[in-house]
């Protein structure tokens, strides 16, 4: 069966932790709109130019935008098997598009207690390179602030700081939460405990999607 999952959870619930290692696992993409974006800001393209401001301040890029690249990247054809999104639908608009476009059948919801997430987050560093994701005490790189897969010194993403972390709390609660519902209603939801170690939190997903 063809795997179409889609993760849901607040920032800095581990998404896309989950979502790399599913990938490997599975052998299936991983799509991460927040990768797509950032690399469209890096390389200046016209949709990196209409969403840098947007996204340095925590808010949402328009809707048209993303579901144009989401729709474009679920056509390629290492999606036949399957994919795992990370970061999108993020909207009821997003999740309705996406329902035009393909089935999901895989909903993982990572729940991590809100006053956990800001801590998280504001620890949280990325490596500028391969995309690999670490937490200064929960998963810290095993040389000082370099990358362990390529040697890359780390960086703090630009969104990741305080005040712009709180903002795009306020942006999940406000217009991504409510997808909870709409998938739950259709029996694909799958809540995760994702106040644990990594591991843990893996093993409760394959549980649900199946080795
Ligand atoms: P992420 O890496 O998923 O946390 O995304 C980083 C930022 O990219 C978000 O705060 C938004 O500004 C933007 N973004 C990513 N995915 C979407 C989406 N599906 N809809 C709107 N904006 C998005």
């Amino acid at each position: 069966m063809k795997k179409s999952i889609v993760m849901l959870g607040a920032p800095g619930a581990g998404k896309g932790t989950q979502a790399k290692l599913m990938s490997e696992k599975y052998g299936i993409p991983h799509i991460s709109t927040g990768d797509m974006l950032r690399e469209a800001v890096k390389e200046g393209t016209e949709l990196g130019l209409k969403a840098k401001e947007i996204m340095e301040r925590g808010e949402l890029v328009p809707d048209d935008l993303i579901n144009a690249i989401v729709k474009e990247r679920l056509a390629r054809p290492d999606c036949e098997k399957g994919y795992i999104l990370d970061g999108y639908p993020r909207t009821k608009a997003q999740a309705e598009f996406l329902d035009s476009v393909d089935g999901v059948n895989f909903v993982i919801f990572i729940h991590v207690p809100e006053e956990l997430i800001v801590k998280r987050l504001v620890l949280r560093r990325t490596c500028p390179n391969c995309g690999a994701m670490y937490h200064l005490e929960f998963n810290p790189p095993k040389r000082d602030n370099l990358c362990d897969k390529c040697g890359t010194p780390l960086i703090q993403r630009d969104d990741d700081t305080e005040d712009v972390v709180k903002n795009r709390l306020a942006v999940y609660n406000e217009k991504t939460a409510v997808l909870l519902d709409y998938y739950r209603n259709r029996g694909i939801l799958y809540k995760i405990d994702g106040n644990r170690p990594i591991k843990d939190v893996l093993q409760s997903i394959v549980q649900v999607v199946g080795e």
